[in-house]
């Protein structure tokens, strides 16, 4: 059927597509698609709320004169797409250009970055300040772009946690066209809970995220960004030598600090994974293997722990690191009276100023900025001097294991001595000292519940969660579904633990066990629910239509 829009509302700045037209579909009366939309078939594609709606094309021939929106102003200013461009290669932006333009076909496929896991664990959120000021200053509510990318839990506006949709409600009403002040919305959705510890970092990946919106649609070189990566990773000894091989396990101990501050759920769930000692598969596939495939948020992520500005990186400058959060430069070094007075003895100008700095400990890129100086001039002074890179080296490792072991003291206090960030690090470095930490605050530790305890406590919370899951599974309205281990999990995300660890979670094995129900029981709720629709909508109720409204086969 023909569509054509007799009027067509703004858009606004950062605004999905999915959103203007559910504005548009509301002042039309109301939230439903068929109405606005008069069942036209493109209306199906480009409605949606995913991040590469297609049949851009037909949208734009049905607008009304004056809406002054084309293809490209859509894909850049109200689709996601220039988030991913970055990490693309140039054929797959094209290629993503024309089949949102068409029929969309195969580009999932081709951009096989909406096909990662980390998207199936992205949920559809909003900012509550944004809505309240939206509501003021444009007088609409609206969904922001920014707020819907993956890993995306705070307002990088507001710093302030985001509200997220129920997930399990919204793919049953995904062919409603909501809007975050929708009643219905309100009502299914939570505040993220984060620890505040978390936020500083889920706050640096909001604004990361949100540059990267504002970006044009190029491609920037995976090799350029994989040494970007690498210097960093090469100055806070992640690797080792000239041929920068990673230094394993040091680089999993670093990875396993980033992700104690963030939340284990979510995105960031799918990320955290890896095996005993090694970082996981995708931060050693970043810094090895060039490619244009890795998403979007490994490289945030990936910044973000090694602290470098990735906007910099994407504006097209050298590669070369710039550190956000540069650790404050020592000015007297403490490890300075061990080293020999005479090193630095006679020199003069730059090359004993640098000296002085590098014997405090510091990194060559603190120096280099404390003297405005590039950082080769910074390794030509030092290796200038006899003995000077011998003791440059034991200086930072003096440095390090200074801050390390007061990171690890201030931390454990209140964590187990493996969850503290520094934990690895110092066991390989300084197990002496390690040891003696320990036993200094054992008193402290021993109350603590043990291993057996945690999942004590966690199988009595989990086990709840699976009750409530289940509760809410049936009495929610819409298509009954089968309430199973798989749903339940899923929705958790509690699926690895019921397939790995449910011999050590007994009330939680005890709970699936009576909630989940059989496919006889759940075809009797399907059918009374089928037999309830056809009454209400005064239609025949026989076997026939029984069961096709049930969706099952007789
Ligand atoms: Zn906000």
């Amino acid at each position: 059927m023909e569509l054509k829009f007799h009027f067509f509302p703004a858009a606004f700045p950062d605004e999905t597509l999915h959103s203007v037209l559910s504005r548009y579909a509301r002042l039309c009366g109301g939230p439903s698609r068929k109405a606005a939309f008069a069942g036209n078939r493109a209306a199906l594609s480009f409605t949606q709320n995913v991040a590469f709606p297609c049949r851009l094309d037909d949208l734009v021939e049905s607008l009304p004169l004056g809406a002054d929106l084309s293809v490209s102003e859509i894909i850049t200013r109200h689709t996601v797409l220039p988030y991913y461009a970055p990490f693309l290669s140039d054929d797959q932006v094209q290629h993503a250009r024309t089949s949102m333009g068409g029929d969309g076909a195969g580009l999932m496929l081709k951009l096989g970055v909406n096909a990662s896991r980390i998207e199936a664990a992205s949920r559809v959120r909003f900012c509550p300040a944004c809505l309240d000021k939206d509501v003021v200053r444009v007088g609409a509510a609206y969904w922001h772009r920014v707020h819907q990318l993956p890993g995306v839990l705070v307002c990088p506006h507001h710093g302030i946690s985001l509200r997220m949709i129920d997930p399990s409600w919204y793919s049953r009403n995904s062919w409603q066209l909501n809007l975050p002040d929708d009643a219905d919305v309100q009502a299914r959705s939570h505040q993220v809970i984060a620890d505040p510890e978390a936020f500083p970092a889920l706050h640096q990946i909001a604004l990361h995220s949100m540059q990267l919106l504002t970006l044009p649609l190029i491609p920037i070189s995976p090799s350029a960004l994989r040494a970007c990566l690498l210097e960093r990773a090469a100055e806070l000894a992640l690797t080792r030598g000239k041929s920068q091989r990673l230094e394993l396990r040091r680089l999993a101990s670093h990875m396993a600090g980033v992700f104690s501050a963030l939340p284990a759920a979510w995105e960031y769930s799918v990320l955290r994974e890896s095996h005993a000692d090694l970082p996981a598969t995708w931060v050693t596939k970043l810094l090895r293997k060039p490619r244009h495939t890795h998403h979007p948020l490994k490289y945030l992520v990936m910044a973000t722990a090694l602290g470098i500005d990735l906007a910099r990186l994407t504006r097209g400058d050298e590669p070369s690191a710039q550190t956000l959060k540069r650790p404050p430069l020592i000015e007297v070094g403490y490890s300075q009276a061990s080293f020999p007075a005479a090193l630095s003895e006679g020199l003069e100008g730059l090359c004993a100023a640098v000296l002085k700095l590098a014997l405090a400990g510091n990194a060559a890129l603190q120096i280099s900025s404390a003297l405005g100086v590039s950082r080769v001039r910074v390794y030509r002074a030092i290796r200038s001097v006899d003995g000077g890179s011998q003791a440059w080296r034991e200086a930072r490792f003096l440095s390090e294991r200074l801050r390390r072991r007061e990171a690890f003291e201030a931390e454990y206090g209140h964590m187990q001595a493996h969850q503290c960030r520094d934990y690895m690090w110092l066991y390989r470095c300084d197990r002496t000292w390690l040891s003696s930490c320990i036993d200094r605050h054992a008193g402290v530790h021993a109350s603590r519940a043990n291993n057996t305890g945690v999942f004590a406590l966690l199988d009595e919370k989990l086990a709840d969660q699976i009750r409530a899951c289940a509760q809410r599974l049936r009495t929610g309205t819409g298509k009954p579904v089968l309430i199973s281990r798989t749903r339940i999990g899923r929705e958790l995300h509690a699926l690895s633990r019921f397939e790995k660890q449910l011999t050590k979670l007994p009330l939680c094995a005890a709970a699936l066990e009576q909630e989940c129900e059989s496919v006889e029981e759940f075809h009797v709720r399907r059918l009374q629910w089928a037999r309830a629709k056809l009454v209400d909508e005064q239609r025949s109720v026989n076997r026939s239509s029984l069961y096709r409204t049930a969706c099952i086969r007789p």
